[in-house]
């Protein structure tokens, strides 16, 4: 099981904490993707003395060390550091694999830190299995295949991380225990509904219990997100600027003028100025080309 994921930061709460991701990681510590297969969510811990979530992410900003998460979770922060699409290097080695499945490419990775004398808090394990809780949603990985797609460090490779959560395995069946609760407790959940309009009921293209889910949906057929009870939830924003009086154009591709005729070639590489403008009629470059468009075939510059 694996799912294609293109959502880059996710922009849902996760036990109550506002996931930030204005300290992005190194581009030297990750693979970049337009989207990738995902299958696998793997837990880490940071195994300092004493650190924050935001103390690691600033780490990974200012230093090019090939290394990477997507997420540091602390008792009241969560930072994400990597977009989910891209790929963090987190469980590889040179060494063996013990795992026949699991690697970078095909996971994703949370991070937990250690402010109690490298010992993760109670606090950071809970936020951490709401987050691990809410990946597994994005990857439909269901209560009952928990044990197979949630692994530890320690699974993949063999490195003894999560430290607690490999001397302890009581300590990793009850985290695991933690985030199958989560996924069980949200079995009747929202759905979110992608169309034009709530109304228009036939535009439906997809139905979808994580938002982040929808809104990938939307933003590829351009249409707007609703939960369960018909609001708006994500609206499908038109990025193309208007055309008005005076603004610098380029000509789509390929494009007639108004009157249906076509235009020499060299005419859709140049930027011209709209001179005059009437409804839906814009007349470019008088002293020049002198040659009206329609305004859907104009791309503002
Ligand atoms: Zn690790």
């Amino acid at each position: 099981m694996s799912k294609s994921i293109s959502t880059g930061y996710i922009s849902t709460k996760i036990n109550g904490i506002a996931v930030k991701a204005n300290i992005k990681s190194h581009s030297g510590n990750y693979d970049n993707e337009a989207k990738r297969n995902v299958s696998y969510i793997v837990m880490h811990y940071t195994g300092n003395k004493d650190d924050t979530a935001m103390n690691n992410a600033k780490f990974f900003n200012t230093n090019d060390v090939n290394v990477s998460a997507h997420f540091f979770v602390d008792e009241t922060n969560i930072y994400q550091s990597v977009e989910l699409r891209d790929e963090a290097w987190h469980c590889g080695t040179k060494g063996k694999y013990y795992h026949s499945k699991c690697r970078n490419e095909n996971s994703f990775a949370i991070e937990m830190t250690t402010a109690g004398n490298y010992k993760i808090s109670a606090k950071t394990i809970e936020n951490s299995a709401y987050l691990c809780a809410y990946l597994c949603e994005i990857l439909n990985i269901k209560a009952s295949e928990v044990d197979t797609y949630v692994l530890r460090h320690y699974d993949v490779t063999h490195k003894k991380c999560p430290a607690q959560m490999v001397d302890n395995a009581d300590e990793w069946e009850s985290f695991k225990a933690t985030v199958k609760n989560i996924l069980k407790s949200k079995e009747k959940k929202e759905v979110y509904r992608v169309r034009k309009s709530w109304e228009e009921e036939e535009s439906q293209t997809g139905a979808f219990s994580v938002l982040d889910n929808a809104i990938a949906q939307a933003q590829e057929d351009k249409l707007n997100v609703y939960d369960s009870s018909g609001k708006e939830v994500y609206t499908y924003k038109v990025t193309t600027k208007a055309v008005t009086k005076g603004c610098k154009v380029k000509i789509k591709k390929g494009a007639k003028d108004y009157n249906g005729q076509k235009v020499a070639s060299f005419v859709y590489n140049n930027v011209y100025k709209v001179d005059e403008l009437n409804g839906k009629r814009a007349v470019l470059d008088k002293k020049g080309i002198c040659t009206a468009f329609h305004i859907d075939n104009l791309i503002v510059q």
